[in-house]
């Protein structure tokens, strides 16, 4: 079947060459080991976003624009340099209202947490606390602050874990380590009186859940009221949707997520990783590794699950995550001060639109993808550019091509490993499907050599269910641009409240 986005995206001629570019040998995998297999000697000539471009093969990942040691950036157009520019502030600008929905979630997580307290059905959950995590926390949140990730942690008893033959090192079955008299965990456990059920405890979150929202009343100042989403398979959360009255359009989502911590030390396929050592220093990487790690009740991917499978928990770093995307830099004053910015969150926040962009446009072709790869890509592209100096905010775009053709390059040579747990790749079947990658590989050629034009934001305050082909894409320099925008009322009003908010920026 061929299904390749090509000729299905608007294509449009480029201005910018890349120059030619000799890879090196001798770069390492994450895990910090030589690599052996994937980093190859390549001598080629290509076009940066646009033109026709030599058809590469398997690539090392981040090897392409700018190498392993790039001294300099890669060339960029004045044209394309402005459109990513101006798309970064697009997304900057949304997040202005961050501060309302943050007064949104604090209310319903206490409420929840008060409920859980009190709640008589369930004693295990009335000890739960919250682990705030996700992108709103981390502030790489795009387009709106309207997506929230709460980890309800429960409390547990000192746990033991085995693989899972279907996908181990990052999904396990998760047990005490001793028999238990506590009649509060005791059930949800299998049938062993050891083993944690991960459905059931996904099942009573979620009962709990719809209890506490049919009673739940909005802060006064918000017109709207919570919905429990359906449950999805293989998902660990429980989505809720603030809708508006006067409309079914959603406002804000929070994914509320039942947590095990564990604070026995990670398990030794986590501790290869993370490779930080020539970015944040081996200090940094000592205290990650003390600290605990999270299971989420989640299964993997595949229609022959064995019956513990269905059982599983899959393991969670997105404290530390939240932790290097908040203190990102190789010196502590990063981005502390106006002197001291970089470009590393906007780079990040620019790789995610593009991938929202792409699921926008082919949600089908392209749903296994999700922000967490593009999320992956740049901590990978962190750890092998770790100096401050080379995501300096005047080098905006060509670090974010630097991290697009790191991105580019995992998806090419199949192999996206699991920042935390190196011997995983996120990139492999059956969870990321060979006919997905290719599909993949096509579309973020297309996006390079017609300049990104799916980094334009859709327009303004999108509904969260809105559907994807009512997004227009629109590739750079095009007229319909314009009169895609002139065409939306709204749209024009939002870009003078933006250019006037702007304007007061540099005042
Ligand atoms: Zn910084």
């Amino acid at each position: 079947m061929n299904n390749t986005p090509v000729k299905r995206l608007p294509r449009k001629q480029s201005s910018v060459e890349r120059s030619s570019s000799v890879e090196t040998v001798g770069c390492q995998l994450e895990n910090g080991q030589d690599e052996q297999e994937t980093c190859r000697r390549t001598d080629k000539t290509t076009d940066v976003n646009g033109g026709p471009s030599t058809p590469t093969s398997p690539r090392t990942p981040g090897h392409g624009v700018t190498g392993t040691t790039p001294m300099s950036p890669p060339p960029v157009s004045p044209k394309l340099d402005r459109w990513i520019r101006q798309r970064c502030r697009d997304l900057t600008l949304r997040r202005v209202d961050t501060q309302r929905a943050a007064k949104i979630v604090n209310h319903l997580r206490d409420g929840l947490l008060e409920f859980l307290k009190n709640n008589q059905e369930r004693p295990y959950f009335r000890q739960a606390t919250v682990l705030n995590s996700g992108s709103y926390f981390e502030m790489v949140k795009i387009n709106s602050p309207n997506e929230f990730d709460m980890m309800l942690i429960l409390p547990t008893p000192r746990l033991t874990w085995t693989d899972l033959d279907d996908c181990p090192d990052v999904f396990y079955t998760v047990s005490l380590s001793r028999p238990t008299r506590s009649n509060e965990i005791r059930s949800y456990l299998l049938q062993d009186q050891r083993t944690i059920s991960a459905a059931r405890i996904r099942a009573d979150m979620r009962d709990l859940v719809c209890n506490f929202i049919s009673t739940y009343e909005v802060p006064p100042e918000v017109i709207g009221h919570w919905k429990v989403c359906e449950a999805k398979e293989d998902c660990p959360a429980v989505t809720l949707e603030l809708l508006r009255e006067d409309s079914e359009e959603a406002e804000m989502s929070i994914d509320i997520v039942p947590t095990l911590e564990v604070t026995q030390g990670w398990p030794d396929a986590a501790r290869k990783g993370p490779n930080v050592d020539n970015w944040l220093g081996k200090n940094t990487r000592r205290k990650f590794v003390s600290q605990p790690f999270y299971f989420v009740p989640k299964t993997p991917k595949g229609n022959d699950l064995s019956e513990m499978s269905r059982e599983s928990w899959r393991i969670s770093f997105s404290h530390i995550e939240k932790d290097i995307i908040l203190k990102h830099g190789n010196r502590r004053t990063c981005c502390e001060g106006r002197g001291n910015r970089c470009c590393r969150k906007s780079c990040l926040r620019l790789l995610k639109r593009l991938i929202e962009g792409l699921k926008q446009r082919f949600p089908e072709e392209l749903e296994p993808l999700c922000s967490y790869h593009g999320k992956t890509a740049f901590f990978h592209a962190l750890s092998r550019r770790g100096d401050d100096t080379q995501w300096a905010v005047g080098n905006l775009s060509s670090c974010f091509l630097f991290l697009l053709d790191a991105f580019e390059g995992h998806a090419q040579s199949g192999l996206l490993t699991h920042f935390f747990v190196p011997s995983h790749n996120l990139f492999a079947p059956p969870a990321f499907p060979q006919g997905t990658l290719d599909f993949l590989v096509a579309a973020l050629k297309e996006q390079r050599e017609s300049n990104l034009p799916f980094l334009q934001t859709p327009a303004p305050a999108p509904p969260l269910n809105s559907s994807p082909s009512s997004v227009q894409l629109v590739p750079l320099g095009s007229a319909s641009v314009t009169e895609s925008w002139l065409s939306k009322p709204k749209a024009v009003m939002f870009t003078v409240l933006m250019a006037v908010v702007l304007g007061l920026c540099f005042i």
